[in-house]
């Protein structure tokens, strides 16, 4: 078996010179920081934490997924324990001070721009997913009590979580509610002591208890007795693990009644628990009551937004190994030189890997400036000094969750499936690591709103709302890409295509707009995920029309902002992916349209009963 042959100790995780070139040519970093926000940062100590991010990733995350994938968490006596070598990376992963970085100085924040964050983040989780989750949960974890919990609450438990001493969760699903959170069944009681006692079960709770640190912090919804049915009577309760008494930490009474046995992200336990079984489960309302869902869905772009992240991680990671693999793996002679006594050439010299080389490239990069530009997005909709370009970005970063989301969720999953099919009969082996990065990538298109879940909303609402101010938003960012692409002298074929796919989407949507305004949301939303699809290529192939641009601007000499670092190659292989993308992916819109227009039924007016 080729073991040497295994790329894993050079593995880049994530191309420099494109996180460079993000910060350069698409972010406008420059203006970004000089919004008042982020007065305290320059591009040297950008620089400087993504570089600290990029050593931790490449020299301890990386080495140690492995190990914390072949031996993920146990069960011992209730108590859950982690690989021994969390310990040293959760201690690392802590001093690099990234849970509350982008937060506001005032609760120990480091006012970052989410764009830089995303950035540094993204070889983080292509280092170790796992390891990375721990940090990311207790970030949204602290969010949550920053935005929405009161003094006491943030003073007692946000602002540890902020400083790492302990972690958070997330604690939504129960078995019966998990796409349907109005299903939530977990009840809270007011005592009149200032707390609730809270009873029920949840389940797949991610990070749920570890040896790691004193404490875990659950974010948990529950209905307060008397609460409505359905969403409007679902609160937000701060829940931890021990709770404070006296300046002592002492058990709250959340137990651990099992622990799911997962097929990726192997490193970090997701549980079931049990709240309140000795009826002394002390939960804290976090703002108002029956107001839970509205603070999730407030908290809910971001969080997506970060598993596109981890999406794009995954197949970032996986790509890199199997470019590496198809240098250096020989098979077969070219087509055109059959001679059996020649040497093997290299696969990556077949045409068919390059396709599966190239097509996996257009996936992870498309999806990394997309993911880039969107937490620009949120950074401007957070903190622009111009009210209209804040509520410019606002409506972007709306219309775009959905596919920052699930594109790189979706189509990352394919792009590992390539990296497995190139290394060909080893890569599904356990001996190569691309096996385990398609595990871990299939949970993204499952958690934090599924896939389906997605298309529904931005089709059902995102697409529409207001008018449909987001899509005319969005309509004007892509006339912007085209400008320069034409100024670029990018292929003039590319940029006619990409604009009239944008008048696909504009005349699709208002279509089936319409007959939900008649009245027929069924039909509206037939082919909500058809539609999310097609809106996702559209957006894929504007990331690629502006990378054409500067490319074509790069190997002209004439960036605007370019450090100019990078070789005509890498210039080149941006050309052929832009290439890619915009003629064998963007014609299918034609027929996603079609399908969405027509109302194809062949699941519509299908019976269970008859499968
Ligand atoms: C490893 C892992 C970690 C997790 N971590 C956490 C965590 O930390 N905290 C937490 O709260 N939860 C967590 N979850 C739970 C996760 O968010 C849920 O699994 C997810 O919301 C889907 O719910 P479900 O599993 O009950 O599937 P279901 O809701 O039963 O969905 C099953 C299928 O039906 C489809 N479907 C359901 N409803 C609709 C609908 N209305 N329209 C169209 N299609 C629909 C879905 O798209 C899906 O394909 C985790 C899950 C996993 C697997």
């Amino acid at each position: 078996m080729p073991g040497a042959m295994t790329a894993a100790a050079t593995n880049p995780l994530i191309d420099d010179r494109d996180v460079e070139l993000i910060l350069d040519e698409v972010l406008d970093l420059g203006r970004l920081l000089e919004l008042p926000y982020f007065a305290e940062h320059d591009r040297e100590t950008c620089d400087m934490l993504i570089a600290s991010a990029r050593d931790l990733a490449r020299d301890q995350l990386f080495p140690a997924y492995r190990a914390l994938d072949a031996e993920p968490p146990r069960l011992v006596d209730g108590r859950v324990l982690v690989h021994p070598r969390m310990r040293t990376l959760y201690a690392r992963l802590t001093e690099l001070g990234l849970v509350a970085a982008p937060r506001p100085h005032a609760v120990g924040g480091a006012q970052l721009p989410l764009a830089v964050f995303s950035l540094a983040t993204a070889y983080l989780m292509a280092g170790n997913l796992s390891a990375y989750g721990y940090l990311g949960l207790t970030q949204g974890a602290a969010h949550l009590l920053e935005a929405f919990g009161d003094d006491t609450l943030r003073a007692a438990y946000m602002a540890p979580l902020y400083r790492g001493e302990w972690t958070g969760t997330m604690a939504l699903t129960e078995p019966q509610a998990g796409s349907s959170l109005a299903d939530i069944a977990t009840t809270a009681e007011p005592t009149g002591d200032g707390h609730h006692l809270v009873r029920g079960a949840k389940i797949f709770i991610s990070g749920g208890d570890h040896d790691l640190t004193d404490n875990v912090v659950h974010m948990t919804l529950a209905r307060i007795r008397g609460a409505p049915a359905g969403m409007k009577g679902v609160s937000l309760f701060c829940v931890p693990k021990r709770r404070l008494e006296g300046g002592a930490l002492v058990d709250n009474d959340v137990a651990v009644t099992g622990l799911i046995h997962k097929i990726g992200w192997r490193g970090l336990p997701s549980l079931a628990l049990a709240y309140g079984e000795r009826g002394d489960c002390r939960g804290w309302l976090v703002g108002e009551p029956h107001q839970g869902i509205r603070y999730m869905f407030q908290m809910m772009n971001e969080a997506r937004i970060m598993v596109g992240l981890n999406a794009v991680a995954t197949a970032s990671v996986a790509y890199h190994e199997a470019v590496a693999y198809a240098r250096v793996r020989t098979q077969g002679r070219p087509l055109t030189a059959r001679d059996p006594a020649a040497p093997p050439i290299a696969i990556a010299g077949h045409p068919d890997v390059r396709r599966m080389l190239l097509r996996q490239k257009a996936i992870v990069e498309g999806g990394l400036v997309l993911i880039a530009r969107v937490s620009r997005y949120a950074d401007l909709a957070g903190h622009a000094t111009d009210p209209a370009e804040r509520e410019r970005a606002g409506l972007l970063l709306d219309i775009l969750t959905p596919v920052a989301k699930s594109f790189p969720a979706e189509r990352g999953f394919e792009a590992n499936a390539l990296a497995v099919q190139v290394h060909g009969g080893y890569g599904y082996s356990s001996e190569y690591l691309p096996e385990a990065w398609l595990r871990d990538q299939k949970l993204n298109s499952i958690h934090e709103g599924t896939t389906g879940i997605q298309a529904l909303d931005l089709l059902g609402r995102r697409a529409v709302a207001r008018g449909g101010a987001g899509l005319a938003a969005l309509a004007a960012e892509i006339a912007a890409a085209c400008t320069r692409a034409r100024a670029a002298g990018v292929d003039a074929s590319w940029i006619a295509a990409l604009e009239r796919a944008v008048g696909v989407i504009g005349v699709l949507t208002a279509e089936l707009a319409g007959r939900g305004l008649a009245g027929s949301a069924e039909a509206m939303v037939l082919h909500a995920t058809d539609y999310l699809d097609l809106f996702s290529t559209v957006v894929i192939a504007w990331q690629w029309l502006e990378l054409a641009a500067i490319a074509r601007e790069a190997l002209a000499g004439s960036l605007p902002r370019g450090r100019a670092s990078r070789d005509a190659g890498y210039y080149r292989a941006k050309l052929a992916a832009a290439q890619y993308w915009i003629r064998t992916e963007l014609p299918r819109i034609d027929h996603l349209a079609a399908l969405c227009r027509d109302g194809e039924d062949s699941y519509a007016g299908l019976d269970p009963d008859w499968l």
